[in-house]
């Protein structure tokens, strides 16, 4: 029987992004509405660590909004890290804070971050279309220093942006390059104020795309992640099916999941079954 893994996201600091990512709702650039905050309370980030372990996550991840990630932000992740691991809660725990060196890097991962995610997002000819205040270098750059001290990766992207098959091609060969524990997928949700007017992707096109994914990247495990529900709405078997052996669950930074237990219970009810370790 296909086993998935359950992961889990906790968007530690949300909005007020100084960059100018097209398809995010958390850059100040525009006016999405979107909460902005800078440090969730550690008491909260334990609570929602409690119930994504209850709730049968394996994988928890700390995501930061913003470029990079400076002295405090590794300072308030590390605390964060070790508050999680102490409780005795044994996830396979990510951190997602964006550029980083690798200083900063090592001491994530002395402070119990397993994994580091940081997206290549697209292909690197696409990139300077949707983004004008990095490059995708520095991003390829941040999955090298993660790789070098030792962290384990996550490195996926967005899909759905105006990129082209090529695009498509060239962005999985270079996410390839770094045979990546995981690759999370995100489908692009539109949102009225982003500057990308793209429709939610077909759901024959998303089938394809996992299946690409699936083709460059056949040691990773493939997760996806955003636009799962508006994409494929309740009818999901067909993912697991091109490709899909994680999941995110109960939501993503911005847009609400599916009800857990209800998610859950419709992936047994395709026939696989729930990990309960992640390696
Ligand atoms: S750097 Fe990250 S948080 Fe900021 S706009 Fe880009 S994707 Fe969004």
């Amino acid at each position: 029987m296909k086993e998935v893994f359950l992961c889990s996201i906790c968007n530690v600091s949300n909005g007020g992004c100084m960059e100018d990512c097209a398809y995010c709702v958390q850059s100040l650039k525009y006016n999405t509405g979107v909460d902005i905050y800078r440090e969730k309370s550690y008491e909260d980030i334990l609570k929602e660590a409690e119930a994504f372990y209850k709730a049968g996550a394996l994988g928890f991840c700390l995501v930061t909004s913003g470029r990079s990630l400076t002295p405090r932000k590794t300072e308030y992740i590390s605390k964060a890290a070790r508050m999680i691991k102490d409780a005795g809660y044994n996830f396979h725990l990510i951190a997602c804070c964006g550029s980083a060196d690798k200083e900063s890097l090592k001491e994530l991962k002395s402070s119990g971050v397993d994994s580091y995610n940081h997206n290549l997002e697209t292909s690197k000819e696409f990139f300077p279309s949707i983004c004008s205040t990095h490059t995708w270098e520095e991003r390829y750059q941040t999955c090298e220093n993660a790789a070098s001290v030792g962290l384990m990766l996550c490195i996926g992207g967005i899909l759905g942006i105006g990129e082209s098959w090529e695009d498509r091609e060239e962005f999985y060969k270079a996410v390839n390059s770094f045979d990546p524990f995981t690759s999370n997928i995100n489908f692009y949700i539109p949102h009225e104020a982003l500057p990308i007017k793209n429709a939610v992707m077909q759901r024959t096109e998303a089938i394809e795309c996992i299946k690409l994914a699936r083709r460059h990247l056949p040691n990773t495990r493939l997760m996806m992640a955003g636009g799962r529900e508006a994409v494929f709405g309740l009818e999901q078997k067909e993912i697991f099916e091109a490709g899909i052996d994680a999941v995110v669950i109960g939501g993503y930074l911005n847009s609400n999941g599916w009800d857990i237990e209800k998610d859950i219970d419709a992936m047994k009810g395709y026939g696989l079954e729930i990990a309960s370790a992640c390696h």
